[in-house]
């Protein structure tokens, strides 16, 4: 649990200042020039951040240049037409009978997905918005009341014109696959999406506690102590097993896209950048090079075996084999979680240099260190154990084939000392560092104050829906959303689906 007061009050000189970011921005790798680059002073990447009066923005870079993943997207159904879906669901892998050993609800949930996706039960009309909760790369999340029941979600809205124009028509598919087929108390529940003319709507269970960065940001120093971080680094290693389980690498772990739900458990979020492997391999059981006293270990990176060469991932989170562009494997989650656990310690990334190609070349060159607080006047508290350093060291192993991770994938981090004291079968039942203060859900006090330049009206899209399916059209107006669509939609195949599921 944590002890604000051994924690520094004022931030540590190396702390670095960060506000929100522009995230998702796409990145080719042609502009990112990796040869010939000199060595970064690391001096640089400590002081300079530091005293830097601008705030740091992070980054999520993509090419959209995927080889290896091919989602297959849901059947289609049109908002509103009658008939189940029983064969709906995207294949559950034959592996999600497993992952009930690290989740809190049963597999049987899980492994029965299919039976549970039906006919979209809601469309836009269903919801009176409340508020902007966040803007994503290319959608808007919005803080929504069912009409009916009275129950809150948060509704991710994403305009087909702009996914269209930025060639993410893929990424909405593999999107929604993926949070139809998750079933894990760490990762958001999808309980319905739906489509209307020229919007995509993912409605999800609405994490009252806000993002986990900012969370963090309003720690005292913006750090956590060592047991604190690795409570929410255990969770978010369960949400990776049953990820890679699934045959899924997540490829954006950063705080920005871990929520916190009201009970103050984590929920990975953003599945955009996330990549499905066609065919996930079955786990195998790693035994032979075992003390016969130690357990056998399951093998959860067999599952997810893929390799793509996509140019995916948020700067200061990004691993090494990723920025050398020759392919990458669900090491990189790994490697992503050893940033998240140094940032949760010591409240910045290790590797963030001035500028991008610093970055890179601090991630691909630079020897890990730790900072030393023995100088640091506001600094009383315990420090980091060995232990907690070791697992860093080894989850941030340049090599990715000598990655903590690699061999034996989320088992193999599990059975690492650091998480000795952790029963990753009772996380669900443990009491959190942060439970999110108790207010009014619908005042969403965790979340920043957005502004709409141009207010949503999803009452509007219903209507525009029905409009357009009675002929005659409406007359063109100079709203974009009034037009009919001006090019064939690719969103067709965009099930329209309610997934049943039990309120986490
Ligand atoms: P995304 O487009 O998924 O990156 O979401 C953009 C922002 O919306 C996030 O950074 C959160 O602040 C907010 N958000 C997304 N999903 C949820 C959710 N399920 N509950 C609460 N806030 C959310």
């Amino acid at each position: 649990m944590t002890t604000p007061s051994s924690l520094p009050l004022t931030p540590a000189p190396s702390y670095q200042q960060r506000s929100h970011r522009h995230r998702h921005r796409h990145l080719s790798p042609s502009k990112v020039p990796l040869s010939n680059r000199s060595l970064l002073n690391t001096s640089c990447s400590a002081q300079m951040l530091l005293s830097s009066p601008t705030p740091q923005l992070r980054k999520a870079a993509s090419t959209d240049t995927l080889k290896t993943t091919h989602s297959t997207p849901l059947p289609t159904t049109k908002t509103g037409t009658a008939g189940t879906l029983a064969a709906v669901a995207n294949p559950v892998r034959s592996c999600s009978s497993l992952t009930s050993t690290t989740s809190g609800r049963s597999s049987s949930s899980s492994s029965s997905s299919s039976s549970n996706i039906i006919t979209a039960q809601v469309s836009p009309a269903s919801f009176t918005k409340i508020k902007l909760l966040g803007k994503g790369d290319v959608g808007k999340v919005y803080l929504v009341k069912h009409i009916e029941n009275g129950k809150l979600f948060a509704l991710k809205v994403l305009s087909k014109k702009e996914m269209v124009k930025r060639n993410k028509i893929k990424r909405a598919y593999a999107e929604q696959a993926i949070l139809a087929t998750a079933n894990h108390p760490f990762i958001v529940p999808l309980y319905h999406s739906f489509q209307s003319n020229h919007y995509l709507y993912f409605c999800m269970e609405f994490c009252v506690g806000g993002e986990f960065f900012r969370a963090l940001q309003r720690r005292p120093g913006r750090v956590l102590v060592e047991n604190d971080a690795k409570f929410y680094a255990a969770e978010v290693v369960a949400a990776l097993e049953y990820l890679h389980l699934m045959g899924i690498v997540f490829r954006d772990l950063k705080p920005e896209n871990i929520l916190l739900h009201e009970s103050g458990h984590l929920m990975l979020s953003d599945f955009d950048l996330s990549v499905q492997s066609p065919a996930a391999g079955r786990p195998s059981i790693i035994q032979s090079s075992l003390p016969f006293w130690q357990r056998p270990m399951l093998d959860t990176k067999s599952c997810a075996n893929l390799r793509t060469n996509s140019f995916v991932g948020t700067e200061e989170y990004l691993a090494p084999e990723v920025i050398e562009g020759n392919g990458h494997s669900s090491s990189v989650d790994w490697w992503a979680l050893g940033i998240f656990l140094y940032e949760m310690l010591f409240g910045f990334t290790p590797f963030k240099g001035c500028t991008r190609n610093d970055t890179f070349d601090l991630i691909l060159h630079k020897v890990l260190e730790f900072p030393d607080f023995s100088s640091n006047p506001y600094y009383t508290g315990p420090g980091v154990s060995s232990q907690c350093k070791t697992i860093i060291r080894k989850l941030l192993h340049k090599d990715e084939t000598k990655r903590l991770g690699a061999r034996a994938g989320a088992s193999e981090v599990k059975s690492h000392a650091f998480f000795k004291s952790i029963n990753f079968a009772l996380l669900r039942n443990m009491k959190p560092p942060i439970i999110p203060a108790k207010s009014n859900a619908i005042d969403a006090v965790h979340f920043k104050h957005m502004k709409e330049s141009v207010s949503f009206d999803l009452a509007r899209q219903q209507q525009l829906q029905q409009e357009q399916q009675q002929p005659p059209s409406p007359p063109a107006t100079d709203d974009d959303d009034e037009k009919t669509l001006d090019y064939q939609d690719p969103f067709a195949e965009f099930s329209s689906v309610t997934l049943r599921r039990d309120f986490p």
